[in-house]
């Protein structure tokens, strides 16, 4: 159980920053639900509600994100998942039920940086930059790997916008249960990644596999999409498996994560192949 002294619900992210500074036990709300998961004995909680980070909006070269969005919306969003194969409410999608992603925030997700996360896994295929109050914008993969730096706040989600193949997928022992292993691969702008999460470790891109797929790729000059034959994408995904790190906990071991490894990147390339969407 949760012990909260106070709750303010400050309208703008400066004051929510300021707040957040004031004191080591000051926490940030998103949807709550993590939150009430743990005992946290919290002197002010800061309700995000109000500091106006609830949109999805569409610029000329991105698409902006605000941390208060739900994991719902974000699924639910038409033109931004038309405009990405549907890799948003993919990555989403098995997170336990409608009405826990209708309350838990994007913000919260990533900021948290979960290695369990679906939501990252997928953001981590595309073009993603995060923008944090204090530490201004940087890639998502290097927030990934460096943090913040220091307790801040982030403001928004980034995607740099393109022409975009993409798939999803995750593996579960149970519906609702967290991913053994999670894996999205994407084309925007003629540019792939891959990324491979739940490991359990946080999502981290697949470098070599990319570097492998870039060159190996057969690019149709009308659509200027590329394409792989099975044998690259055999290739790619063994190269994948062997690249990355892979840890034991209780849902699965390290070689059996390795093993899903291979199998999960060879279908979201597959997918990618043929357009994109759910794999
Ligand atoms: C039962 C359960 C099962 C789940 N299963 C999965 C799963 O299978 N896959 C998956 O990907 N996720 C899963 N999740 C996680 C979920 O998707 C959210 O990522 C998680 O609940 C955090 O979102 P929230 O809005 O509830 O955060 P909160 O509980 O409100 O906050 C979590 C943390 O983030 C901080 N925070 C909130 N907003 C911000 C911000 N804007 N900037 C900086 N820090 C912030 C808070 O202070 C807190 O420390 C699960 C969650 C629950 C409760």
């Amino acid at each position: 159980m949760i012990t909260v002294k106070n709750v303010i619900t400050p309208s703008t992210t400066a004051e929510a920053f300021e707040a957040l500074q004031q004191n080591r036990f000051a926490t940030l709300l998103g949807g709550g639900a993590f939150l009430r998961m743990g005992s946290k004995n919290i002197t002010t909680l800061i309700d995000l509600s109000r500091c106006g980070l609830h949109c999805i909006t569409e610029h000329d070269d991105h698409w902006e994100i605000g941390a208060a969005v739900t994991l719902g919306e974000l699924e639910q969003h038409r033109e931004l998942n038309r405009q990405y194969a549907g890799l948003p409410a993919a990555a989403v999608r098995e997170i336990v039920g409608v009405q826990l992603r209708n309350v838990v925030t994007v913000g919260a997700s990533v900021y948290a940086r979960y290695g369990f996360s679906d939501l990252i896994t997928g953001l981590l295929a595309l073009p993603v930059k995060v923008r944090l109050h204090q530490a201004g914008e940087m890639p998502l993969e290097t927030f990934l790997e460096q943090g913040a730096g220091g307790k801040d706040l982030l403001e928004a989600v980034i995607i740099e916008k393109g022409v975009c193949k993409g798939g999803y997928v995750s593996l579960r022992k149970t519906a609702g249960d967290y991913a053994l292993l999670n894996a999205a691969a994407a084309v925007v702008n003629g540019k792939l990644r891959i990324s491979v999460g739940a490991r359990p470790r946080r999502a981290a891109l697949a470098h070599s596999a990319m570097s492998l797929l870039q060159e190996a790729a057969v690019t149709l000059n009308e659509s200027s999409q590329m394409i792989w034959t099975e044998e690259v994408i055999q290739q790619a995904a063994e190269t994948a498996a062997g690249e990355l790190v892979f840890g034991t906990n209780s849902r699965s071991s390290s070689a059996y994560r390795q093993h899903l490894c291979r199998v999960l990147v060879a279908r979201v390339l597959r997918a990618c192949n043929e357009g994109g969407g759910r794999s």
